[in-house]
């Protein structure tokens, strides 16, 4: 037998081109296959009578060829075989287009079964294409539930059938079972075995159902369990930090700290001051003032005369929080230093020695203060500014840096109260449910392009008056189908450069040098730039409280939460704020979530909202949560499912804290493979 982790090119027919195609599919392994779910099925499992076969709906007919097929030449370059095709109740025409060898494969007098779509009128039924196979040796392609595999270039749905189809037999039944056996007798799951197969390969659609049931529920379980195991690992001492006298922090303020505000940073202090380190989370929405929590704490570790770090999740960002977090500590004579990628040599090496030498209180960066070269004199406190991408593996990121230190992260993806005890099981949190006084709410409107005309009005009146306009268009990817209208953020600025010439317009994107992109984002900043063309980059944090306007191209194309993301760059000063939303996209989904971005200005409402429409395997696989990709995410757990599979995950690692049970290996080696996932995906 195999093992899981053996190589795919272990399999017939897998050489190295189309191991190559596999891995560009994330396939990698045998295990690798198993979990590739099928994306969807098709019910090739009834056969329907020619007469009632309904029309535009793809179906099996069992029908005897009535006469030898014709080859016809219609034009240079399109060939067609067609066929006439009889059961008991009528016949059907059957075309094939450039697909020559059907006229030699197909035979008069003998009976197929054929799988396609019925078309033309009741008195001339036709079929396209079809799927077909002998009768007497029908099964292989018709005659079942078929799985339908996401493919890519060069790999058929047939290619996909047969490599899993080996591999399941040659696994069998030694697959190991991560979920423990009193587990799945608890709850009635079936075995992984049987799950493997049937996900696959249904023999019906109950035992679909099975399985699907049985690998979502799994798929939930595992991260319940990684994360209640993380919980109960953290172990270590802190430096407390003596809760210091923050009224004087506060009354070097230029404004009065919100009561949320205040909260959460007695909270935090609160956890400082204990040997025991801080895990805490600050969640609350765009604009309501994170940064503030940050240098308060930052603040109490400089008075006691530690360092804190502060990691932002980009450069754009680690600079604007350079200049705040500066504007906040400098009065008290706590020096801030800056620790980027772009920086020189011996910038670096100049920080690094005072942070060092502990002359540094407070060093604000990117991810790449993480290096194993930073050292810190007085390492107290870590803060993570992850905006809308909270990740559970910087915490282990963090812990491997220093056991002791205090980690306070920000979040500003309000997560629904329902999923929130799971995502954030091993933190406290603290809530900031209050905006700052003045804010007003951001009319958001969804617009069709009929509305273009008036939305350019409305952008030239915004300039005129002062404002700044954000326009975000959706990253066009490499493998967009073309036949759908995207805007590219480069061509869209453009666009809006020709038609408004006298306006200052710029872009910036992904793909660009992070000093380029550095430069536009201050120019922006300081009010140089009247429309900003971006794709999400914007999405993360940048303060500019003099733009009124957010312009989302594409909305379809955007999750809610990250529609509100972006809708929170705006309104953050004094001044009317707009949102709007442009799509010409009319399924039920895309409405749903505009209409939901209209309604309500209120982040955890959108996040309900966002679960509601997406269900939490979706939710979690949007990756906006720093969580794994779901599997079975496309395949849709529902609620129950998730409460459910938590549920058991409490009552093993109650039994099991850290997973060390023998009857546990399978379960704590997928649990650990999870993680390292995890820690993969943020490079
Ligand atoms: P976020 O939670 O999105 O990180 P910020 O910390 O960037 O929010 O704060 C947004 C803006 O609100 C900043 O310009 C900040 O100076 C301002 N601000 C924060 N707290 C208050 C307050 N209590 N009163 C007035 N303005 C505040
Ligand atoms: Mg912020």
């Amino acid at each position: 037998m195999a093992e899981l982790n053996t190589d795919v090119r272990f399999l017939r027919g897998v050489g190295e081109q189309r191991a190559k195609l596999l891995a560009k599919l994330g396939v990698h392994n045998l295990r690798d296959l198993l979990e590739y779910f099928p994306r969807a099925y098709e019910d090739r499992s009834v056969t329907v009578p020619i007469a009632q076969a309904p029309f535009d709906q793809s179906v099996c007919i069992r029908a005897t060829v009535s006469a030898p097929p014709l080859l016809s030449r219609v034009r240079r370059g399109m060939e067609l075989v067609k066929l006439r095709a009889f059961d008991d109740t009528g016949s059907v025409d059957i075309t094939f287009f450039n697909q020559n060898y059907v006229k030699n494969a197909l035979h008069q007098g003998e009976t197929y079964v054929f799988y396609g779509k019925i078309g033309g009128i009741p008195m001339r039924r036709t079929m396209s294409n079809p799927d077909y196979e002998l009768e007497r040796r029908a099964g292989a392609k018709t005659g079942r539930i078929m799985p339908r595999y996401r493919l890519c270039h060069g790999l058929s749905n047939t290619h996909m059938m047969g490599y899993v189809r080996e591999c399941l037999n040659m696994t069998g039944t030694k697959v190991p079972d991560p979920l423990p056996k009193p587990v799945r007798e608890k709850y009635a799951l079936a075995d992984i075995d049987f799950a493997y197969e049937n996900i696959h390969f249904p023999a019906d659609f109950p035992t679909l159902e099975a399985a699907r049931h049985r690998l979502a529920f799994q798929e939930f379980f595992l991260l319940a369990c990684a994360l209640g195991a993380m919980r109960n690992s953290h172990h270590g001492g802190g430096i407390p930090v003596p809760h210091p006298d923050i009224e004087q922090f506060y009354a070097s303020l230029s404004f009065e700290p919100t009561d949320a505000q205040r909260r959460a940073i007695d909270e935090a202090l609160g956890d400082m001051a204990l040997s025991c380190p801080m895990n805490r989370l600050v969640q609350g929405d765009v604009g309501s003032g994170k940064t503030l929590v940050a240098a308060a704490c930052a603040w109490a570790a400089g008075q006691a005369g530690l360092q804190a770090a502060f990691m932002a999740p980009t450069e754009i960002l680690a600079e604007q929080h350079m200049d705040t977090l500066t504007g906040f500590l400098s009065p008290f004579g706590m020096r801030v230093d800056k620790l980027t990628g772009s920086m020189t040599a011996k910038e670096k090496r100049e920080v690094k020695a005072r942070l060092s030498s502990g002359e540094t209180a407070l060093v604000v960066g990117t991810h790449a203060l993480l290096t194993a070269d930073v050292e810190f004199s007085r390492p107290a406190l870590v803060i993570t500014d992850e905006q809308h991408r909270f990740g559970v593996s910087q915490r282990g990121a963090l812990s491997a840096k220093g056991e002791s230190a205090h980690t306070l992260v920000m979040s500003a993806t309000p997560i629904p109260r329902t999923l929130a005890l799971m995502i954030y099981g091993d933190l406290d949190v603290s809530i900031i449910d209050e905006l700052p006084p003045g804010r007003q709410k951001v009319d958001t409107f969804a617009v069709n392009e009929s509305y273009r005309e008036r939305l350019y009005g409305f952008m030239a009146k915004l300039v005129r008056e002062g404002r700044q306009v954000f326009v975000v268009c959706p990253m066009v990817e490499e493998n967009d189908e073309l036949d759908y209208e995207l805007k590219s953020a480069g061509e869209h600025a453009k666009e809006l450069a020709a038609r408004f010439p006298s306006l200052r317009v710029e872009c910036v994107h992904g793909r660009m040098k992070s000093a380029d992109k550095n430069a536009v984002m201050a120019a922006v900043v300081r009010g140089e730039v009247d429309i900003l063309v971006s794709t999400t980059v914007i999405e993360v944090g940048v303060d500019v409280p003099n733009a009124a306007l957010m312009v989302v191209e594409n909305a379809e194309r955007f999750g809610l939460s990250q529609l509100h993301q972006l809708r929170g760059r705006v309104g953050r000063g004094t001044h009317k704020s707009w949102c709007i939303l442009v799509s010409d996209s009319r399924t039920e989904e895309a409405r749903a979530r505009l209409g939901a971005m209209c309604r309500t200005n209120n982040g955890f409402r959108i996040s309900e909202e966002d679960l509601r429409l997406r269900g939490p395997g979706d939710f979690f696989g949007s990756r906006q949560h720093g969580l794994p990709d779901m599997h079975i995410a496309g395949l849709g757990g529902g609620m129950d499912v998730l409460k459910t599979a938590q549920t058991a995950a409490q009552e093993l690692l109650h039994d099991d804290p850290e997973l060390k049970k023998p009857e546990h290996s399978a379960l704590s080696e997928r649990v650990r493979a999870l993680f390292a996932a995890k820690n993969d995906m943020l490079n």
